[in-house]
């Protein structure tokens, strides 16, 4: 039988589903790359960096110690006593072993949560702009997103007022990343404070709070949500190695949280990947157990390409941005270009904006409506200097074209 006459029957939930924004738009810059254009791709989250050499040795070790069974689900014992003492030295928090899962990246680390939570028709609510897979997250859980607006002017953040207004008798979750991906803002003590002052009142509304960025903080230092004791309870902390240690590829993320909520986790994980790798995971253990000054060079290489690609953007005219203290993302404002044409393409959209430059300037850029916002586009500034020099050349001619 050909494949045309077979008939395809996918689920509802995966037709409700979105491709994710970030990995579409890095799948074109590689076709286009293939077919022999000078792409250059800032849409993805990802370090330039190569994992540091004492992880990869760590993982060598792994393999020759025969790390090559089936792995606890809910990750090795020393490695989640070792993601433990992490979170006490960094974080000032107290979660047990058993308060731990390991899993395959933070990616599954939050669908974990929001498949172990969340019900039919119950509302999440997630501060715009948020990171494109949460939405769909939520989407696979049956549960209703519910958005909470931002803009550049208030830096991205919400306020206590506007997540008290959100909730509902029928509000479950939050999820919420400090640094923020794709704004780059960090709340500071006083504000997560003024959030605590709202989350107490309501205890069975959970929150995760993604704190995948936490070392590419440029504001001095990183707070967690749990660490008020107050929440203690409400709180699902994420973390990974991914960001911090250039790990991307090895996929480990982690939780801590309470042992009902990790238990339910491992019970979820147990029935989809059963654990993850454990060579990664051996290699993960020696990323959190290192000091963290090992990141410091990476950070303050971060901070440098920040306000180098500000001082660029800066100078095109109409161009918004704001100055992210956290992880490697610009959220520039292009409504000042919606409505303007080339001649031949007329800019209705951040997604029109962002096909624009991919086809007249082969650049690659990833469009805020994916992240719940209409204004904006989100650049990586995690890449190398001169290809940050180019990128923004490019954004300012394409936007110089538009009439
Ligand atoms: N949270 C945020 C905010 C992210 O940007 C990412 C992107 N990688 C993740 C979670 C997932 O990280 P990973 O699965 O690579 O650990
Ligand atoms: N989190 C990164 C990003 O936002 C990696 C891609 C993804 O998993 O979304 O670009």
């Amino acid at each position: 039988m050909s494949t045309d006459t077979i008939q395809h029957h996918l689920s509802d939930t995966i037709q409700r589903l979105s491709e994710s924004a970030t990995l579409a738009m890095a799948r074109m810059a590689r076709e286009l790359k293939e077919a022999g254009k000078d792409v250059i791709s800032l849409s993805l989250g990802e370090p330039d960096f190569n994992t540091p050499d004492f992880i990869k040795e760590a993982a060598k070790k792994a393999i020759d110690d025969n790390f090559s069974h089936y792995p606890p689900v809910n990750g090795y014992l020393e490695v989640r006593e070792a993601i433990s003492r992490k979170f006490k030295r960094d974080n000032k928090l107290n979660y047990s072993a058993d308060q731990i899962v390991v899993s395959t990246g933070a990616k599954q680390s939050i669908t974990n949560v929001v498949m172990a939570i969340v019900s039919a028709g119950e509302e999440v609510i997630l501060p715009a702009p948020y990171w494109v897979s949460y939405s769909e997250m939520v989407k696979m859980a049956n549960g209703v997103v519910v958005p909470i607006q931002t803009t550049i002017d208030n830096d991205f953040k919400i306020t206590p007022e506007q997540l008290e207004e959100a909730i509902t008798p029928n509000t479950r979750m939050m999820i919420f990343s400090s640094p923020c991906n794709p704004s780059g803002s960090v709340y500071s003590e006083d504000e997560l404070r003024g959030l605590v002052s709202v989350l107490r009142k309501y205890p069975s509304l959970y929150v995760i709070s993604d704190e995948i960025y936490e070392h590419i903080n440029f504001s001095g230092g990183h707070a967690s949500l749990a660490s008020f004791d107050e929440v203690y309870d409400q709180v699902i902390t994420v973390n990974g190695v991914s960001k911090a240690f250039a790990m991307t590829g090895w996929r480990i993320g982690y939780i801590g949280a309470p042992t009902w909520i990790a238990k339910a986790c491992a019970k979820m994980q147990g029935q989809v990947t059963s654990a993850p790798c454990g060579i990664a995971q051996k290699a993960a253990q020696a990323a959190v157990e290192a000091d963290p000054s090992v990141i410091d060079a990476m950070r303050a290489a971060f901070l440098v390409r920040r306000d180098l690609v500000l001082s660029h953007l800066n100078k095109i005219p109409g161009l918004k941005t704001n100055v992210p203290d956290g992880a490697f993302y610009i959220f520039a404002d292009v409504s000042d270009y919606i409505g303007k044409s080339d001649g031949t393409t007329t800019i209705q959209s951040p997604a029109d904006m962002c096909m624009y430059l991919l086809e007249n300037q082969t650049l690659a850029l990833v469009s805020g409506e994916s992240f719940g916002d209409s204004r904006c586009i989100r650049i990586s500034y995690a890449a190398a200097d001169d290809v940050l020099v180019e990128a923004c050349k490019r954004i300012a001619a394409g936007l110089n074209n538009l009439k």
